[in-house]
């Protein structure tokens, strides 16, 4: 076996991976309804082959003369084959019987969920939910190494090296943090003016808007789209392909243009990793919170800056054609960024969003370090709710009920908590050489773009995720810098000292 050999095989799997990829974009935003019989089997076809190329006979002799012929790989050649091994491995170690019916049990629990939605009955969902926890715990025992407890193992996969000990540590400080600060507000804070929020902007002028806005932030539309879907959402395909959605309400305009600022930080990543990782699992992220910090910065870092504001209210105003002219821009900005208790996360502010990870956080580390029986979640959910937000869900499909993610993947929830962690710390290290307000101030995002391109995005999946935040930052993950971005944003929107 040969290098070139080996990366034609991987760059086959990138190439079926991508078409996928694309067939997955292309069901959620235009495809006919009728299509659906047919696309399953064109998936299915294709899932098949690329099972076949990622655990067969050619990938198993690779995987087995490079571990002892490693010294005939290139350099890149050592990283490709490092990476392709760990997904060999995740794959290998699972029997194929066993991996269908994980899949058979996740469409059937899809199916659940949305019966148990309907009927607002966590009773519906129960018995899946259990089933693929078991089946969870049993796929933990195969894949577990050094990991000190089996929710270990499943943080791995989208974090690598994160650790319930980490997260036990850096949650609990943000917890307190977040909780401080909206006490304070709370006591001595005046609450901004919303109504103007949902004055109707029509659906062409948050497009325009939101284009406008992606490009000079730097997301190229000549190696990208947007588009419309019902749970937004970017694929990537490669770097020349980075496709955005996003969903419009002419009523809120906010929804669909921090979609957007959101979703074409993503888009941004996938943009810049390096080309010379193209065809091989390198072209990828380092972890699915890294991914998150590149959305999280353009939405947050940018998007709730009161300079990027300053800047862009006028275009805003002109855009939206007189509607928002008695509106001046304090009043404009603090209803932006106004903080509020609410059930659902996915419609939570930017103050409270990390709380509703951390309960999700807390709620699954039960699941799999304490064997806590499924009865009883919707009751410890209710009631981290009420002690964490002071709030309390009336019914399942306004707590337990509402994420999808419990129909297939667990583990995955920190991540989008560390997002918004690495943010801040990014942020932090990139305001010691470059005059972030100002720039902001100026509509000058371009040296922004560069340093992310440059500290965090080029790497790809060529390194961890880890590594990547010390060499950028200069530090471990520190929670400070999220909690003194917060407290400096939510102080002065609701005018506290
Ligand atoms: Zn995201």
């Amino acid at each position: 076996m040969t290098e070139k050999e080996f990366l034609a095989l991987v760059k086959e799997i990138e190439l079926l991976k991508s078409t996928l990829a694309l067939s997955g974009w292309d069901i959620q935003t235009g495809m006919p309804e009728r299509a659906s019989e047919y696309r399953a089997e064109q998936n299915a076809f294709l899932s098949q082959l690329l099972f076949e190329r990622m655990t067969g006979e050619k990938m198993t002799l690779a995987m087995e003369y490079f571990a002892k012929n490693r010294v005939e790989l290139s350099e890149l050649g050592q990283k490709v084959y490092d990476k392709v091994k760990e997904g060999y491995d995740k794959k290998r170690v699972i029997p194929a019987e066993k991996d269908e019916a994980y899949n058979r049990e996740a469409s059937k629990a899809f199916t659940n969920w949305i019966k148990a939605r309907e009927q607002k009955d966590f009773g519906l969902f129960k018995d899946s939910l259990a089933n693929l926890i078991a089946m969870q715990k049993e796929f933990i025992t195969l894949w577990r190494k050094d990991e000190k407890t089996p929710y270990d193992v499943l943080l791995n996969q989208y974090e690598p090296g994160m650790t319930v000990e980490i997260l036990d540590e850096v949650f609990g400080k943000v917890r307190e943090g977040i909780m401080q600060i909206r006490q304070t507000i709370a006591e001595k804070g005046i609450e901004p003016r919303v109504d103007f929020l949902s004055r109707k902007v029509p659906k062409e002028f948050q497009i325009s808007f939101a284009k406008e806005l992606s490009t000079a932030l730097g997301f190229d539309f000549s190696r990208g789209r947007l588009d419309e879907a019902v749970h937004p959402f970017m694929t990537g395909f490669n770097y020349n392909d980075a496709r955005l959605t996003s969903r419009w309400n002419e009523e809120d305009f906010q929804m669909g243009i921090f979609g957007v600022l959101h979703e074409q930080g993503h888009g941004q990543f996938e943009q810049n990793v390096s080309p010379d990782f193209e065809y091989t699992p390198l072209k990828n992220t380092m972890s699915m919170g890294i991914h998150e910090s590149q959305s999280l910065f353009q939405e947050i870092m940018i998007g709730s800056n009161k300079s990027f504001w300053k800047k862009q209210y006028p275009r805003f105003q002109e855009i939206c054609e007189g509607r928002f002219d008695d509106i001046d821009f304090e009043t404009f900005f603090a209803g932006l960024k106004r903080s509020q208790s609410s059930l659902i996360r996915i419609e939570a502010d930017t103050l409270t969003y990390v709380l509703h990870i951390i309960i999700r956080y807390e709620m699954e580390k039960m699941m799999f370090n304490e064997n806590v029986s499924v009865e009883k979640l919707p009751e410890l959910w209710n009631d981290k709710y009420e002690e964490i937000l002071g709030i309390r869900p009336q019914n399942d499909l306004e707590g337990i009920l509402q994420d999808v993610h419990w129909t297939s993947d667990f583990g995955y929830f920190p991540s989008y908590a560390l997002g918004y962690m690495y943010a801040s710390q990014m942020k932090h290290a990139m305001s010691q050489t470059l005059d972030f307000d100002t720039l902001l101030k100026c509509g000058e995002y371009l040296p922004i773009k560069q340093w992310l391109d440059e500290n965090v995005r080029v790497f790809g999946a060529s390194v961890k995720p880890k590594d990547v935040l010390k060499n950028a930052t200069g530090e471990d993950l520190n929670p400070k810098y999220l909690l003194e971005e917060l407290e400096k944003l939510y102080f002065d929107v609701y005018q506290v000292g």
